[in-house]
């Protein structure tokens, strides 16, 4: 068998480096073609040395400069190119089979649609660039019949658990297939018991400590505000072709299952495992086939509490926002997605408080008109405008 070729959009980040910790462990089927990140050039220089890609570019170009002045002086093989003008190259490559979109936030938008318009199999952990553009970026998956499969461990599993029909994004509808309900899983986060007159009080560390998972600053801020779910719910109504009462979230504390399919006769099918993303990033990179991913199995002997219950909307309003955005259409959830990426980046400043997180988000909804076209021009001009009012409420709201 001929290795897999993977370019690794994010690599630096915490599911970049799970993808290449799999990657390695796997080296005789897999091979890295091409590593893009942000401007961390020490982890680059490393992964260089460790996996030898063809190309890699980070993004920020004083970062870039000196990364290839650092492999020339080690004399690596590997290419430094220009994030600008060839990350697209890296992204649509004849010799590339699979494209790890794992980019934080909107910025991983048009390189992950660079890859779905070379037909690709795109393993799509980047959320932010689904929410921003939903019908646009499915649209795009089914005609130039790309393989979208998704990495963020919710979907991962409901995809795991779904008919094979559904599997494949050609926009089936769910109830033809008995499915009745997508059960959505969250753990609730580091703040699921903490009292909600002292949420004023949190601070940066708190919010990014997250009890089961250990991911990236952004998303780990979403987990504590469950705007992260917000946007998974948004991200599951795309994947899987579902409307909004499709889908239902659960509270689950242990984080054991990481989601559920709920059918016609009554079955639920549970997708279970270790909270680890090297679980969800080996299916998808061996898919349909499955090869070790360094991950223990549950032991069932040694679980004490296994518990579930219904999110409460005070605790969370972040995810009754998504979930509203998400009724609203298009431009409602590009404009969510834009606005919390600014507050949740201001917060980690240090220049909002953390209820200001939501006040950000639904104050940038609600004073936005949401008549922008569905288009690529519209999503990014949408995205833009959100942006900036998000931050002219941020400013009016520093400490
Ligand atoms: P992270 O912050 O650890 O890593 C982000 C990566 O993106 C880094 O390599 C960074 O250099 C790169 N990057 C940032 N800005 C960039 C830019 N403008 N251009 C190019 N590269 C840029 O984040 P993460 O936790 O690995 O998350 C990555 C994505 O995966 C996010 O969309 C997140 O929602 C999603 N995701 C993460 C997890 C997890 O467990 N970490 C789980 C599910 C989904
Ligand atoms: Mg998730």
């Amino acid at each position: 068998m001929m290795k897999k070729r993977v370019t690794i959009l994010g690599s630096t980040g915490s599911i970049g480096q799970s993808t290449l910790d799999v990657i390695a462990r796997n080296h005789a089927d897999y091979e890295v073609f091409a590593l893009v990140a942000g401007r961390n050039v020490a982890q680059m220089v490393k992964d260089c040395q460790t996996f030898n890609p063809r190309y890699a570019t980070l993004s920020c170009a004083q970062s870039n400069a000196v990364l290839k002045e650092q492999l020339s002086a080690l004399n690596l093989a590997t290419k430094v190119i220009d994030y600008d003008t060839d990350i697209a190259l890296v992204c649509q490559h004849e010799d590339v089979d699979t494209v790890m979109s794992a980019i934080v936030g909107a910025a991983g938008l048009v390189p992950t649609l660079s890859a779905i318009e070379a037909a690709k199999t795109v393993l799509l952990a980047n959320k932010e660039s689904l929410v921003m553009s939903g019908q646009l970026f499915m649209d795009k998956v089914r005609q130039h019949g790309a393989t979208l499969l998704p990495i963020d461990s919710e979907h991962n599993a409901i995809f795991q658990c779904m008919p094979e029909a559904i599997r494949d994004q050609r926009a089936q509808q769910l109830s033809q297939h008995g499915v009745t309900k997508i059960l959505l899983t969250g753990s609730g986060g580091p703040f699921r018991e903490r009292p909600l007159n002292t949420f004023q009080d949190i601070t940066v560390a708190e919010a990014v400590a997250h009890p089961n998972w250990s991911m990236g600053q952004k998303i780990s801020v979403d987990s504590a505000t469950m705007m992260n779910k917000g946007l998974e719910f948004i991200e599951a109504k795309w994947l899987f072709n579902a409307n909004t009462r499709d889908i239902e979230v659960v509270i689950h504390p242990q984080s054991m299952i990481h989601s559920m399919v709920q059918y016609s006769d009554g079955s639920v099918l549970a997708q279970m495992g270790q909270p680890d993303m090297r679980t969800p990033i080996a299916h998808a990179l061996a898919y349909p086939q499955r090869i070790n991913a360094g991950v223990e199995p549950l032991n069932f002997a040694a679980m004490k509490d296994f518990s579930f219950y219904a999110p409460d909307f005070e605790r969370y309003p972040n995810l009754k926002l998504a979930i509203d955005a998400c009724e609203l259409g298009q431009s409602a959830t590009t404009v969510v997605n834009a606005a919390n990426e600014q507050a949740v980046a201001a917060f980690l400043a240090g220049q909002i408080s953390f209820n200001d997180i939501y006040a950000v988000n639904a104050q940038t909804l609600s004073d936005m008109t949401l008549n922008y076209s569905d288009d690529l021009e519209g999503i990014l001009a949408c995205d833009a405008d959100a942006r900036s009012h998000a931050q002219q409420i941020i400013h009016a709201r520093a400490k």
